[in-house]
């Protein structure tokens, strides 16, 4: 890392200046300041003005040998000095003259003006020092030590109170979670209709769903349907260095609130301070605190008063129950993938901001996108522009849709990939391979595009297969088909080639987990029956999951699993010996053009063999 500022001086830096500063002073200026000129003369001098009575005050220094003394000749005080003479009448003398006389040096400045000047200037200098320092470490490293040292302190700003100008118009499908959040809306018009018959509304509300799915763009809906002000914050803004500062930062933003209600609250990704609590080591005090205080608040204010807490998260299952107790977040509303006709409705709002040709079809889009958040759509329409764009054309067309699905599910298309004769001649009966057991197996969907162009991801190629209508339920046949599709790739490999290559990974890793859930999750084994051998952790994010058997039994699932896998790997090997002729066909078609459609694929598989679309007896 490189230090772009070099007014960034080291600590020490300063430290140095200000120690030279300080004894420059005292060698030169604080001396000068505390002592007034002081004129050296002779001792009969000194003498004479004795006895002329000039002198009014005289002190003997014996370490210095000197006498100083003073006279006043008007309203002015002026100082002598002379050596010390042997002289034993000398005190009679002063006696006589009546002169003060001391041993001491008789005191030139006022003893508050010498302590101001000795010790205070030193003190002050330092502070003002620190204090600049300290303003320069807040500038120039926003959440650091300078930072941390405002401790406590509210900062209004960080609450944004937004006018979002999004409305229930932007937000496409999610109709259960829309009906959900009216409620909510029509509460903040109308607080005292609920007041009257003694209606509590639920104070706070959580989203829940995967990521990409909307819950962001739901809240900040609401706040424009209510047309009242959006607190938003970030469950992370909360975490700070030192521990008790999230907690000031809740406390503030909850009077803040209280000031402006009725309004909503809105903290994103609560799961960062809403986890749960643990006396596990190394817990995090600052993030118990902060969602203690929290809670503490949620409880202290008053419903009726219409501050209506919204809360995100794709972490249902890490957060502390006590949040998800009735009166706290106590409603939770579920925003899921969209369904085909979710997905088609999202594309269709992304597309109002986009000039987009009359004729292209979103629902074929939609099909060839299961699975796909909102935030996956929302990309595929803009990639589609750019690519509109790229092809020098201003208008978005079909081709573009298609192509930036394929962008986004497999990366973009690598032109200048060089691919041996030979490697392409395998990826292209691997992928026929996989195309032609889909389509023997009549259950499987059928094939929507075949590709053998190199894919930025690495795919060298693959198939796209499409379901003609939505899926909730997937049978014990549909998933062994698909095991045996997936499997068809190399399959393909073994009959042609008689030899196998490492492009099956990606399939094997498919096949094997949906293999091993029929087993452990959906009951479909034989063996096993409808026991749960494994829980999910986190439905949302990851596969992640853990095994709730035994190791003996974890070693007969796997069996079980590997069992699976064969069976359909040598059902594919079977269909495409018996379909070797259409399997060439294709093939060849395929390395010919690169990229085939699903109708293309049929019409030549009909023309080989006129039976393929009666199902082959596996
Ligand atoms: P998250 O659930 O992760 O908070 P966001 O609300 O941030 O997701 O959504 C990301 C983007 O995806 C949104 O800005 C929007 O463009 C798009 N999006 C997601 N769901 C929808 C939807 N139902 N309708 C329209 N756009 C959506
Ligand atoms: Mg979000
Ligand atoms: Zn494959």
């Amino acid at each position: 890392m490189t230090e772009h500022t070099p007014s960034k001086k080291p600590l020490y830096y300063y430290a140095v200046i200000a120690m030279i500063a300080l004894l420059l002073l005292n060698a030169f200026v604080f001396p000068s300041l505390l002592q007034n000129e002081v004129k050296e003369v002779g001792y009969n001098e000194f003498l004479s003005m004795v006895d002329k009575g000039k002198v009014n005050e005289v002190s003997r220094d014996e370490t210095t040998q000197t006498i100083t003394f003073t006279s006043v000749e008007g309203d002015k005080t002026l100082y002598y000095k002379t050596g010390i003479w042997p002289d034993d009448s000398l005190v009679d003398r002063l006696d006589k003259a009546g002169v003060k006389f001391t041993a001491s040096i008789p005191t030139q400045t006022s003893p508050l003006m010498s302590f101001l000047i000795s010790w205070m200037l030193p003190i002050l200098i330092f502070v003002g020092l620190g204090q600049f320092l300290m303003k320069r470490m807040q500038n120039g490293m926003p959440g650091g030590i300078g930072n941390a040292l405002a401790f406590g302190k509210a900062n209004a700003k960080i609450y944004v109170e937004a006018q979002t100008g999004k409305t229930f118009g932007d937000v496409a499908g999610q109709d259960e979670a829309k009906e959900a959040l009216l409620e909510i809306v029509d509460f903040l018009h109308n607080p005292e209709r609920y007041a009257e018959i003694g209606a509590k509304l639920p104070k706070g509300a959580l989203l829940v769903g995967p990521p990409g799915t909307g819950k962001t763009l739901m809240a900040k809906a609401v706040a424009g349907e209510a047309n009242v002000p959006f607190f938003s914050i970030s469950g992370s803004a909360f975490v700070e260095m030192f521990v008790g500062m999230g907690a000031a930062k809740v406390r503030d933003l909850f009077s803040q609130a209280e000031q402006k209600a009725p309004c909503i609250v809105f903290i994103d990704e609560i799961d960062t301070i809403g986890k749960k609590r643990d006396l596990a080591l190394g817990g995090n005090d600052e993030r118990e605190q902060t969602l203690n205080q929290l809670l503490t608040e949620m409880d202290g204010f008053d419903a009726r008063k219409g501050v209506v807490i919204l809360a995100a998260t794709n972490r249902p299952d890490s957060l502390d129950p006590a949040l998800l107790r009735p009166g706290r977040f106590d409603r939770r509303i579920h925003v899921e993938l969209p369904d085909l006709k979710g997905r088609t409705d999202i594309l269709q709002v992304h597309a109002r901001g986009v000039k987009i040709d009359e004729s292209v079809d979103f629902e074929a889009i939609a099909r060839a996108t299961s699975g796909a958040s909102g935030a996956d759509l929302a990309n595929i329409i803009n990639e589609a522009a750019l690519r509109a764009v790229r092809m020098k054309r201003d208008i978005v067309v079909q081709e573009d849709l298609e192509e930036s699905v394929e962008v986004v599910i497999a990366g973009y298309a690598r032109k200048n990939a060089v691919i041996s004769p030979k490697e392409k001649r395998i990826v292209a009966y691997h992928e026929i391979g996989h195309a032609l057991v889909a389509a023997k197996q009549t259950e499987s969907a059928p094939v929507h595009k075949i590709t053998i162009v190199p894919r930025t991801s690495g795919a060298l190629g693959y198939t796209m297969q499409v379901d003609e209508s939505e899926h909730y339920l997937m049978t014990k046949e549909e998933a062994e088909n698909k095991i045996a599709t997936l499997t068809g790739g190399r399959a393909a490999e073994e009959v042609v080639f008689g030899t196998i290559t490492t492009g099956a990974s990606n399939d094997i890793e498919q096949a094997t987990r949906i293999a091993r859930a029929m087993v452990v999750r959906y009951g479909m084994s034989d063996e096993f029956g409808m026991v749960a051998l494994e829980c999910q952790n986190n439905p949302y994010l990851s596969q992640d999951s853990a095994m709730t058997c035994s190791s003996d039994t974890a070693a007969r699932v796997d069996a079980e699993v590997i069992a699976i896998v064969d069976r359909a790997h040598q059902r594919a090997k079977q269909i495409l010996k018996e379909n070797e002729t259409a399997l060439h066909k294709l093939a060849a078609h395929l390395l010919e053009r690169e990229t085939i459609t699903g109708e293309e694929f049929m019409h030549l598989l009909k023309e080989v063999s006129p039976e393929a679309a009666v199902p082959a007896i596996a």
